[in-house]
C-alpha cells in the first residue's frame, strides 16, 4: 500500500485549478493503470478507471481539481490581478506563493497595506490583492502568463503528530488517495466499479455529472472532505466529527439528500470490517453526489473530517483515508 503522506505530497505538487487538471490526471492515470481493466477520459477531462464486475454499476468519485485563481487583467507594470476559481477567499492568499499551470511562480501582495488590514476578512475583494511574478511590464508578463490562465497555492505538505497531515490541497486530493489505495487492493469486484477522478467540482460539481452520465451508474459515492468540529472556534453546532476518528457518512448536504438504504449498507460494511466511522448532516456546501443524483444514481457521501478547509493548511488524518479506502474496497465486493 502506498504511503498517504507521499501521495499527498506528489498529488499536491501536480495540483491544478478547476479546468486545468491535466497534470493531475496524467499522474493519477500512471499510478492507477496497473489496477484497471480500462481507463478513459470524458469530454470534461474526468479520469474514469474501470474495474469490471458482474453487478451494479457503482461510481466512486474523488475530485482532482483544486481551488485557485485565474488571471483577469495585467497592469502596465506587469502586476497581475486575478479572481477566484471556486471558494478561495482573497484575504487568505496574501504573502503566499502561487504557481501557474505552466510552472511560472508568483507571490501575492496587498494593493494598499493599510486599507487591506483595516478591512474585515469578508470585505476584502480580489481588487485588493495582486500577483507579482517578478516582471516589470505587461509585455514581459504576457510572455509568461496569459489572461484566463490559472494558478494554485504552492505550499509544502507537512507531517503532523498522530498521523495527521497538513496541506493546501487535502480538498480533495485526500479522497483521490483513498481511491488510489482501494485500487491498489486489486480485488475482483462483484460490482461493476468505476473509480472516477472528477474535474471542475469546485465550480459546481460539473465533471461528476458528465462522468455519471457517460457511465450510466446505478449508484454513486462521493468521497470528499467535510469540516471537522474539533478545533478552537468550532462550537459543535455544525458537526461533531473529529479528525482521526474515522470517515464520516453524510446523510445530507445542501446538494443531496442521500439514499438511506445505501448509507445503511455502508454503515454495515464499516461494522463488519472494523472500520471506524462517524455520521454528519450539513446545511451548507455540496459534493459530487448532488450531480450524480441528477442522472439517476442512488447516492452516498463518504466525508473525510478535515480542519481549516479551503486554506493553505488543511489538516486531516491518514488513518481516516485508509479507512475510506477499505470501505470502498468492501463496497466493491458487496452485491447491491
Ligand atoms: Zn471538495
Amino acid at each position: 500500500m502506498s504511503d498517504v503522506f507521499e501521495l499527498q505530497s506528489a498529488l499536491t505538487a501536480a495540483a491544478g485549478a478547476s479546468g486545468d487538471e491535466k497534470a493531475e490526471r496524467e499522474l493519477i492515470a500512471r499510478l492507477t493503470a496497473p489496477y484497471c481493466d480500462e481507463q478513459y477520459t470524458d469530454a470534461l477531462g474526468s479520469l474514469i478507471c474501470h474495474k469490471k464486475g458482474p453487478g451494479k454499476k457503482v461510481m466512486v468519485s474523488g475530485h482532482m481539481d483544486a481551488i485557485g485563481v485565474y488571471v483577469r487583467t495585467i497592469d502596465e507594470k506587469g502586476f497581475i490581478f486575478c479572481d477566484r476559481v471556486g471558494g478561495l477567499a482573497p484575504h487568505t492568499l496574501v504573502s503566499k506563493p502561487v504557481k501557474f499551470t505552466n510552472g511560472t511562480m508568483g507571490v501575492v501582495r496587498e494593493v494598499n497595506k493599510l486599507e487591506f488590514w483595516s478591512k474585515g476578512s469578508s470585505e476584502v475583494t480580489y481588487d485588493d490583492i495582486y500577483i507579482d511574478i517578478g516582471t516589470s511590464s505587461r509585455e514581459e508578463t504576457m510572455k509568461k502568463v496569459n489572461i484566463g490562465d490559472t494558478a494554485t497555492v504552492c505550499y509544502p505538505t507537512v507531517k503532523l503528530a498522530n498521523n495527521l497531515i497538513g496541506t493546501c490541497y487535502a480538498d480533495d486530493l485526500c479522497a483521490c488517495i483513498a481511491l488510489i489505495l482501494s485500487l491498489e487492493d486489486d480485488v475482483q469486484p462483484v460490482n461493476d466499479m468505476y473509480y472516477v477522478f472528477t474535474t471542475q467540482e469546485e465550480v459546481g460539481c460539473r465533471g461528476a455529472q458528465t462522468a455519471a452520465l457517460v457511465i450510466g451508474c446505478d449508484y454513486g459515492v462521493a468521497v470528499d472532505v467535510n469540516s471537522a468540529g474539533d478545533c478552537p472556534g468550532q462550537n459543535g453546532k455544525n458537526t461533531l466529527n473529529k479528525v482521526g476518528k474515522g470517515l464520516s457518512l453524510t446523510y445530507r448536504t445542501a446538494a443531496a439528500i442521500n439514499d438511506r438504504e445505501f448509507l445503511d449498507v455502508l454503515a454495515e460494511l464499516c461494522d463488519k470490517n472494523g472500520i471506524p466511522y462517524q455520521t454528519n448532516a450539513i446545511a451548507r456546501g455540496g459534493t459530487d453526489a448532488g450531480n450524480m443524483q441528477k442522472v439517476n444514481a442512488r447516492t452516498a457521501d463518504i466525508a473525510i473530517p478535515t480542519r481549516y478547509i479551503h486554506s493553505a493548511g488543511e489538516v486531516y488524518s491518514a488513518d481516516d483515508i485508509i479507512g475510506a479506502a477499505k470501505l470502498v474496497t468492501a463496497l466493491s465486493k458487496t452485491a447491491l
